[in-house]
């Protein structure tokens, strides 16, 4: 755990640097929490976050008679871990057999990337796992879930050309036939101009219940980090639509932008099941709010 959390703590640096540098002055005055509100409007932490982190800052502050920034920025690690608490949750895979997974995202995200590296802790976990190749538009998109499931030893349902929600359907029937433990479905990031991703997204989902009445029992929505309050609005737009149960949070091995979990956590409190600290197989790691606030605050 200790190499990946010290490249969360050097990606998370960048912004860091700029909230730790608030507390190396000797007093604390309005100086302090304004140039605090700028570093945490800096990190992407976005407005409501970043008021209610120094509402509920002050009321500690006072509360604990601090007078010492140096104290003043503890305070602020619980401020920010008690804000991110929430969002800390377990993926819990045991209760249906299989659990079907839809995951969605926009192109670049990391999507792909994080399904491999789930489907090697899943089969890590001695979880049997099917993968659906359900974006059907692009073929790399299917090549690439290829090269994952075979560097994880795991089948895969593909179909060139096919229609997304028949794909995912077919491999929701399949994973039950076969004692499936995990059913992952890859989604479209972008979809021809003519058609509309959410409507393709939500026709999935429909389809996914027809195979399966509970399912999906996850809709977990990748985001890159590193896009900052546009991570905020993705999150939004696709729970709008979907019904997100949680979140992949990737690249937040080198962003200056990390304060967008406070942001999430503040507007729309869905679980980061994971967050993703580099290109690597391990680097997909379960979001801890108080290691993460500490890595955030450098
Ligand atoms: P998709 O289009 O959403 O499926 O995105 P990909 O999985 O193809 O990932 C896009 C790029 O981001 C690739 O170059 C990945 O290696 C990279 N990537 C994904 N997750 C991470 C991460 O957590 N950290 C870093 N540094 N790069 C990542």
């Amino acid at each position: 755990r200790t190499s990946w959390l010290g490249r969360l703590r050097q990606g998370l640096a960048r912004t860091g640097s700029s909230i730790a540098q608030v507390f190396t002055g000797t007093q604390i005055d309005d100086a302090l929490y304004e140039e605090l509100e700028a570093a945490l409007l800096m990190a992407d932490a976005g407005v409501k976050a970043t008021e209610f982190l120094l509402e509920d800052l002050k009321r500690r502050v006072k509360e604990a008679k601090a007078t010492e920034p140096a104290a003043v920025k503890g305070l602020l690690a619980d401020a920010v871990t008690d804000l991110l608490q929430p969002l800390q949750r377990p993926l819990e895979v045991g209760r249906h057999h299989p659990t079907v997974m839809m995951v969605v995202g926009v192109n670049g995200a990391g999507k792909t990337t994080s399904i491999g590296k789930l489907t090697r802790h899943l089969a890590e976990h001695d979880a049997k796992v099917l993968l659906a190749a359900a974006d059907t538009f692009r073929a790399a998109a299917r090549e690439q879930l290829q090269v994952w499931a075979g560097r994880n030893q795991v089948e895969i349902v593909s179909q060139e050309g096919g229609d997304p929600a028949a794909v995912s359907f077919d491999a929701v029937t399949a994973g039950k036939a076969r004692g499936t433990d995990v059913v992952i479905a890859d989604t479209a990031g972008r979809l021809p101009t003519q058609l509309h991703l959410m409507e393709e997204l939500k026709k999935i989902k429909r389809v996914i219940a027809k195979a399966d009445e509970s399912a999906p029992h996850e809709v977990l929505l990748v985001v890159d980090g590193n896009t900052g309050q546009n991570a905020l609005a993705q999150v939004k737009a696709f729970d709008d639509a979907l019904g997100l149960t949680g979140l992949i949070v990737t690249k937040l091995d080198g962003t200056a932008k990390g304060g967008v979990l406070a942001a999430i956590a503040r507007e729309r409190p869905i679980p980061v099941y994971f967050i993703g600290v580099g290109e690597k197989l391990e680097d997909l790691q379960t979001f801890d709010a108080r290691e993460f606030a500490q890595a955030l605050l450098g």
